[in-house]
């Protein structure tokens, strides 16, 4: 077995008979929601899924983008990407933008009914003339076309990503507009040659969020932890497919 896998094995694991707060991310959340087997297999019996290795790419953009928002934010000018799209916003300073930007650190809020502590790390917060405050998430990806909508499948884990970093900023006692922003930063291939750099088409997508979901979903992850019955698979999973036509395979 991999020395890094063995590493992160059985790490931090649920005990039922603990009495100290468990710290729960907003990405376990979503694995819950995708499939509650593996959930349960991560956060319980301490066999999570192999490593991914780390979008260095996305992240230096994500660095970048808050660099170019905090000299506003310092400024007090607006961004030229929301006075294009005609938005109601400008990034706002708070005392704690570092604390809630700082991976494994991020928005905290202990749910007192579960004794669960949910974490989550946003990118940007800004704030309309009303005075609510506005989350706001960094994307980068490459595509042909432009992006203007979170109109994918896989754009649901977006969506509730967005949501519970809104219900976690709520959970701080700020007012928080359901509106959320995705600032959309998509690299283009078409040119004709390289030249040791990326050009990005900037987009602004505004998503209205829900966050109704999100204590009963933390009272079902709860009660899920504190049971012995391994949850079902989520259906259609390629990799638990995969790990049967190989145990197939294997004669296992
Ligand atoms: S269905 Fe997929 S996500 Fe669920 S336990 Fe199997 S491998 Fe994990």
């Amino acid at each position: 077995m991999s020395e890094y896998y063995t590493a992160k094995r059985g790490k931090n694991l649920y005990n039922p008979k603990s009495t100290e707060p468990f710290k729960l991310s907003r990405s376990k959340i979503d694995l819950f929601v995708k499939c509650p087997r593996c959930f349960y297999l991560d956060r319980r019996l301490g066999v999570g899924a192999p490593p991914m290795f780390p979008y260095t790419l996305n992240s230096a953009v994500d660095t970048l983008l808050k660099k170019e928002f905090d000299l506003l934010r310092k400024s007090g000018d607006t961004h030229p990407l929301i006075k294009k799209y005609g938005v109601d916003a400008f990034p706002v300073k708070h005392e704690l933008l570092e604390e809630w930007r700082t991976n494994f650190t991020g928005v905290r809020v202990l749910d007192k009914s579960t004794n669960l502590l949910i974490f989550g790390a946003i990118d940007d917060l800004w704030q309309n003339s009303k005075g609510e405050y506005l989350v706001v998430d960094y994307k980068s990806t490459s595509k042909p076309e432009e992006i203007n909508a979170l109109d994918k499948d896989w754009h649901d884990g977006y969506k509730r990503q967005m949501e519970i970093y809104q219900w976690l900023v709520r959970g701080n006692g700020l007012k928080v507009s359901n509106i959320g922003y995705f600032v959309y930063c998509n690299a283009d291939t078409g040119l004709e040659k390289f030249d040791g750099k990326l050009e990005f088409a900037l987009t602004l997508i505004p998503y209205e969020g829900d966050d109704s979901w999100v204590s009963s979903k933390i009272k079902e992850i709860h009660k899920c932890l504190n049971s012995d019955t391994i949850p079902q698979s989520a259906e259609d999973c390629d990799l638990c497919a995969y790990r049967q036509a190989a145990s197939e395979a294997l004669g296992k």
